[in-house]
């Protein structure tokens, strides 16, 4: 072989190498989804979007329950070589079919099986809360950078049309100068065995649930990053649904514009609420993030104006997510919530909990 084609097939191995991309993916079929977790959401929620995807489809189960893993992969026409236990996962290494890897498991579980599934060559969609501390979010950070895959936080938010608008208003100016932002998410916890009112696998109450809502919609409806939070949490522990982790907790963020938003989450009331106020008028939403169903009005202080917002480019906020990590693997571009977009809640998620604990403010290094 004369030196330079052996050059250029050295070179091009080393581009293959480089881009991490596997056959599948630069193909045009669709990326193969794993989801570990049959839970309400990875078998009730996300499993039934595939069919509204475009590039993206159902490849693979990761279930600690063989019968219920069975009857899935036969539900959804999967081969017996596309189910996988908890014991197993780490052997989806070998499996070609798999590009993308959905952890839907407690939040305790993010960190291990992202980083399993990164070091298996896979890339990785990871639901919210991105992990229980900001350590873990960092190491799965660093798991996909070395392994040169894609890391997506599940933040359907970011892909729902009335949210989108949302944005997309404030953005434009249209409640002027942006001076208020309140957000509340929460319903009302049953059963006090439930692994969400278990610290060891939750991380915390209702701030790692759907406190998380708030905080997102506090930093995208302002477009800014906080730069000092006060926290409170008002608990009844002697209901012992609360008798590891938090119910209630509210928390102020002082923006660098000068923009505050108040927040809260909590476990024993319902509310999904997300409100803007401008020097110009307001925008709001409620119900603000739900799965469907969600209501949008601007006004100059009150609901003035009931807004539909054009639909989104896919059928759902579940499929727009999916699709949107599929065609970033494609094109090797970052997703629009990143694992970075994670660990910035996460960074806050830890000073909320401290200034609650120590009753003062906490500085953060927030940007306009
Ligand atoms: P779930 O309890 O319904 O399901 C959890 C799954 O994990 C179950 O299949 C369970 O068997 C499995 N599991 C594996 N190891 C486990 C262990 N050690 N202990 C308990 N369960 C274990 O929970 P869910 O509501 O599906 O939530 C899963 C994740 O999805 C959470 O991180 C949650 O925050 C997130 N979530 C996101 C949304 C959203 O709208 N983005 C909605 C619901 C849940």
């Amino acid at each position: 072989m004369d030196i330079a084609r052996r050059d250029l097939i050295i070179s091009a191995a080393a581009l293959t190498l480089t881009s991490g991309a596997c056959a599948a993916e630069r193909s045009d079929r669709p990326l193969g989804y794993a989801i570990v977790g049959l839970g309400s959401y990875g078998l009730g929620v996300i499993i039934p979007q595939f069919k509204n995807c475009t590039h993206s489809r159902l490849a693979a189960i990761v279930s600690g329950d063989p019968a219920k893993a069975k009857r899935v992969a036969a539900e959804h026409g999967l081969p017996a070589s596309a189910i996988y236990s908890y014991a197993n996962f780490d052997s989806i290494r070998d499996n070609p079919d798999i590009d993308i890897v959905y952890v839907c498991l407690p939040n305790a579980l993010h960190a291990e099986y992202t980083i399993h599934a990164a070091k298996a060559g896979k890339h990785v969609m990871c639901e919210k809360p991105m992990a229980v501390s900001v350590a873990e979010c960092e190491a799965m950070i660093a798991a996909c950078k070395t392994a040169n895959r894609k890391l997506m936080i599940g933040y359907r938010c970011h892909f729902e049309p009335f949210n989108v608008e949302a944005m997309r208003l404030a953005r434009a100016g249209a409640a002027g100068k942006i001076r208020y932002v309140r957000s509340e998410h929460g319903f009302t916890q049953g059963d006090p065995s439930k692994w969400r009112l278990k610290r060891a696998l939750s991380g915390g109450g209702s701030l790692m649930d759907m406190g998380i809502y708030s905080l997102q919609a506090a930093r995208y409806m302002t477009g800014e990053e906080p730069i000092a939070v006060t926290a409170r949490e008002s608990t009844d522990r002697r209901d012992p649904r609360f008798a590891e982790v938090e119910d209630m907790i509210d928390w102020t963020l002082e923006f660098p514009s000068g923009a505050i938003a108040g927040c809260q989450s909590m476990y024993s009331a319902n509310q999904n609420h997300i409100l803007l106020m401008g020097d110009k008028g307001r925008i709001e939403l409620e119900p603000a993030t739900r799965y469907e169903g969600n209501q949008m009005w601007t006004g100059k202080d009150g609901r003035e104006q009931q807004v539909t917002p054009p639909p989104g480019p896919a059928k759902t906020q579940f499929a727009g997510q999916l699709d949107h990590l599929a065609q970033c693997v494609r094109s090797g571009r970052e997703p629009i919530v990143s694992g970075e977009e994670g660990l910035r809640d996460m960074r806050i998620v830890e000073a909320i909990y401290r200034s609650a604990r120590e009753g003062r403010t906490i500085g953060l290094g927030g940007t306009a």
